[in-house]
């Protein structure tokens, strides 16, 4: 299955990917994910990414594109991945096209996942993550047993940098700028799936693999 997880901030892309990679035994490709590891390494292209994600814009689309192309020639893609927060932009969208083309795969569907706004603020100001194991927890939806404790590994859990009112109001300004419009480009390629996400993270993940085996 090579699946690409579109949607807003606090859509819930990474706690259905969580679910996804393992039904569709696929790795999870999330840039989020990569950039914040390299910023956590203080590499080179982390301190760059850092400059923009502290700001709640998008890393620029070279230094993006070339980090999936890269990670898209791995062996374990050959037979699938899920593709968590890219493409975010047209071009980002168009480089991706390319990069499959090459590679000779085929896209089977980009899953855009519907919030509402106001839903999403919520999900965003509550949630919290394990630095550890990466559990994504939300304190009024999913709150951990213990407060503040990860369930799994009882590691402190954190709140993203970028996971404040003011970030996410910029974050919602850019997605609905450059990321929404591609929701027309897959619908053109025959390849979107709309889902709706105002549900809980079960319900979805069921709808979602209903959809794509329907
Ligand atoms: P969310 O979907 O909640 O914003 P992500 O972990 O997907 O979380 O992304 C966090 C931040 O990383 C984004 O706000 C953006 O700054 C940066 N980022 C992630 N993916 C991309 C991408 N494909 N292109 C540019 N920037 C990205
Ligand atoms: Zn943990």
């Amino acid at each position: 299955m090579h699946l690409i997880l579109m949607g807003a901030p606090g859509s819930g892309k990474g706690s259905y990917a969580a679910v996804l990679k393992e039904h569709y035994r696929v790795p999870h490709i999330s840039t989020g994910e990569i950039f914040r590891d390299a910023i956590e390494k203080k590499t080179p292209m982390g301190l760059i990414a850092k400059t923009y994600i502290d700001k709640g814009n998008l890393v620029p689309d070279d230094i993006t594109n070339e980090i999936v192309k890269e990670r898209l020639k791995q062996k374990d893609c050959e037979n699938g991945f899920l593709l968590d927060g890219y493409p975010r932009t047209i071009a980002q969208a168009e480089s991706l096209t390319k990069i499959l083309d090459e590679l000779g795969i085929t896209l089977d569907a980009a899953v855009n996942l519907e919030v509402d706004d106001d839903l999403i603020v919520r999900r965003i100001v509550n949630r919290r993550s394990c630095p550890k194991c990466g559990k994504g927890y939300n304190l009024i939806t999913y709150p951990p047993k213990k407060e503040g404790i990860c369930d799994v590994c009882n590691t402190p859990l954190f709140t993203r940098k970028d996971d404040n009112e003011e970030t996410v109001t910029s974050r919602l300004d850019v997605y609905n700028k450059q990321t929404r419009p591609l929701v027309d480009y897959y619908d053109k390629l025959g390849k979107l799936v709309s889902i709706d996400s105002n549900g809980t993270i079960e319900d979805t993940v069921k709808d979602i693999i209903k959809t794509l085996e329907a």
